[in-house]
């Protein structure tokens, strides 16, 4: 793998996560057999009876994967480096409720454990918090080469039925729009950014936005498995240069991770009301961030239309999948018959976001 973005193939990432089964699933099977085979690094096989079908990706965790194997080997580690040179690096936990994606971004115990627990890092955590340890470490590494500082500048919003709600500052939704354009960027007016300056602000954040997730979406009858939420971490260093003006010039790269929707097809003949409009709300925005991924790493679609406009999942993610970004995408996956269908379609969607 080159670290040089331009480079179409490498800036999309792909990689798959099979949880294990659990109990209700190994319940509900009388013969629980599995529909998911891991055969090897970078492939698995959907063995669905009538159907079969080997997929290739980057990578392909199994049942057995740990935490820590998958921050180490899913290409994480890449992003994060990438956003200290100033890329817009994106991680993306895509799949049905209940299938992983959750665990894989945050951890077991949810971020609750990480102020009770000084020891995190050898706990159960994900790949959100191990990724902001690492880069601490990093930054405590460069800023001793180079001396120059680093900043530290946090937002953490999440959208639900095309509203956006900070999941910092809890406030009133209808006051964040999204603003901008395709050419100058697009940005949440409104939304609370704050700069910190040690991984315990940070773990702070991640722990309180779960609270505020959860309690939002109880407060409104919600399951927060319907939202999308993304964390957006700039880092800012100041160059040895001025510009015209006299300015001091700075390099800003982004880190970011999105908490994906459940991608389960609600039936549309099932919901009616609220509750259709917002199935078309999540059906849209993935497809969206579908086709548009899609196109980052295939420079033919690049330079034809790319609709972020059309939900304010893409139209926010709109830099992260532009010239300056690369993406990883965490596919999560149960290997059980009860979830055969959604785990193929998440295959299928894996692979399209793939593209080659
Ligand atoms: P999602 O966020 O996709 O809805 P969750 O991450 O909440 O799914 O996972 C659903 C349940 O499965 C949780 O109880 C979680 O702890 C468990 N789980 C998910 N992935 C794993 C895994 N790799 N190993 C063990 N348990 C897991
Ligand atoms: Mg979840």
């Amino acid at each position: 793998l080159t670290d040089d973005p331009s480079s179409d193939k490498d800036r999309v990432r792909v990689i798959i996560r099979v949880r294990p089964m659990n109990n209700k699933e190994y319940a509900s099977d009388k013969q629980p057999q599995k529909v998911l085979h891991c055969v090897n690094e970078n492939s698995i096989v959907f063995d669905g009876g009538q159907h079969s079908r080997r997929f290739a990706f980057d990578s392909v965790f199994d049942e057995a994967s740990t935490q820590e194997e998958v921050f180490h080997y899913s290409g994480v580690k890449r992003l994060v480096d990438m956003a200290i040179d100033g890329y817009i690096a994106t991680c993306f936990a895509y799949g049905q409720t209940g299938s992983g994606k959750t665990h894989t971004m945050i951890g077991a115990e949810g971020a609750s454990i990480f102020r009770m627990d000084k020891n995190y890092r050898a706990r159960n955590l994900g790949v959100v918090p191990r990724s902001i340890d690492y880069l601490f470490q990093r930054l405590r590494d460069k800023t001793m080469e180079t001396s120059s500082p680093y900043y530290i500048r946090v937002s953490y919003c999440e959208i639900y039925n095309e509203q956006i709600r900070d999941l910092i500052r809890p406030g009133n939704p209808d006051s964040l729009q999204v603003r901008g354009s395709v050419e100058e960027g697009f940005y949440v007016e409104n939304l609370y950014h704050t700069y910190i300056e040690t991984i315990d602000e940070l773990l702070t954040i991640l722990e309180e936005g779960e609270l505020n997730r959860a309690m939002a979406s109880h407060k409104l009858n919600e399951t927060s498995s319907r939202s999308h939420a993304m964390l957006s971490i700039q880092i800012e260093q100041d160059l040895p240069e001025y510009n015209d003006e006299n300015e001091q010039m700075t390099r800003q790269g982004k880190l970011v991770f999105v908490d994906l929707a459940g991608s389960e097809k609600v039936k549309q003949s099932h919901s009616k009301g609220k509750q259709l409009v917002e199935t078309n709300n999540i059906n849209k925005s993935l497809l969206t961030l579908g086709t548009c991924i899609s196109a980052l790493s295939d420079p033919s679609k690049r330079a034809g239309h790319i609709p972020y406009r059309e939900s304010k999942l893409t139209r926010l993610l709109a830099d992260s999948l532009g010239g300056h970004g690369i993406a990883l995408m965490i596919a999560c996956i149960s290997p059980s018959r009860i979830c055969e269908n959604e785990s193929l379609n998440t295959l299928r969607y894996a692979n399209r976001a793939k593209n080659i």
